[in-house]
């Protein structure tokens, strides 16, 4: 049976390793911290769950991909489905956005040419082609809308999401975000924080006979062809 050696235990090595294992192949996952979960782990404060990383949620719900890789693990990982409601205050007016048919409350606050623009790039959101090149979202934005509340409430949503602003995301990762925002809803909430997750798919790795090994840095990769030696 070919023998597979992941480097790092974090939620990508250890997801890769439980997939891996349940196609039958045998995993040896080396760690170089004392813990496992890497970004996605939570640490006890006084009984307080924090995270390592990871705010215990996961993005598009039960139906994105995040979801649908735990189900096909056939995992006991249960997420929440859950909408949350951004209030922006756009000249002194609340704008309550819950869902994305929401965003058409803002078409009155455009100019004439700006609404046919709006209501343009709104209708053909789900369809929208992926911008090429390295233009960031900010320019982007502006080309297609014009309109500065719309940036600063991009730069609001991308901050909440990805931790960047529109002038440090191409607008390329800017559309796939908007179109899976679209497809598969907003976050889900993971009953028992990241742990569970990583506690999951540890026992889906072990108990299937892979190893997991803490403590063990790996500083060298040595290769013989296209096979790994030690
Ligand atoms: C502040 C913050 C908030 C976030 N919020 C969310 C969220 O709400 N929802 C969400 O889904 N994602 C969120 N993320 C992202 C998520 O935490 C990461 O995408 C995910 O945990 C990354 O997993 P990873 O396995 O790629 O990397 P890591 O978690 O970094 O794991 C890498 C592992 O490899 C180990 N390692 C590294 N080098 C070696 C070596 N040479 N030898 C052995 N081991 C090694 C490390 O010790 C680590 O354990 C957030 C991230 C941050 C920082």
């Amino acid at each position: 049976m070919t023998k597979i050696a992941i480097v790092g235990a974090g939620l990508g090595g250890l997801l890769s390793g439980a997939f891996l294992i349940k196609k039958g192949y045998n995993i040896e996952i080396y760690e170089k911290l004392p813990v496992i979960g890497g970004r996605f782990r939570n640490l006890d404060h006084n009984g307080y769950q924090l995270s390592t990383g990871a705010v215990h949620t996961v993005p598009h719900s039960t139906k994105g991909p995040f979801g649908t890789l735990l189900r096909e693990l056939n995992s006991n990982v249960e997420i929440i489905d859950y909408v949350p409601r951004c209030i922006f205050q756009i000249n002194n007016e609340e704008i309550h956005i819950t869902k994305s048919d929401d965003f058409l409350s803002l078409f009155r606050m455009f100019s004439l040419g700006g609404k046919i623009r709006f209501l343009k790039f709104f209708l053909s959101l789900g369809i929208l082609k992926e911008p090429t090149g390295d233009i960031s979202a900010n320019s982007w934005l502006n080309q297609q809308l014009n309109a500065d509340f719309i940036i600063k409430m991009a730069d609001h949503f991308c901050d909440w999401s990805v931790n960047q602003n529109t002038k440090q995301i191409v607008a390329s990762e800017f559309v796939a975000l908007m179109k899976s925002i679209k497809k598969y809803g907003g976050p889900g909430i993971i009953r028992g924080g990241c742990q569970s997750v990583t506690d999951e798919l540890k026992s889906i790795i072990t108990s299937n006979g892979g190893k997991i090994h803490v403590k063990e840095p790996i500083t060298k990769i040595i290769t013989n062809d296209d096979s790994v030696t030690s």
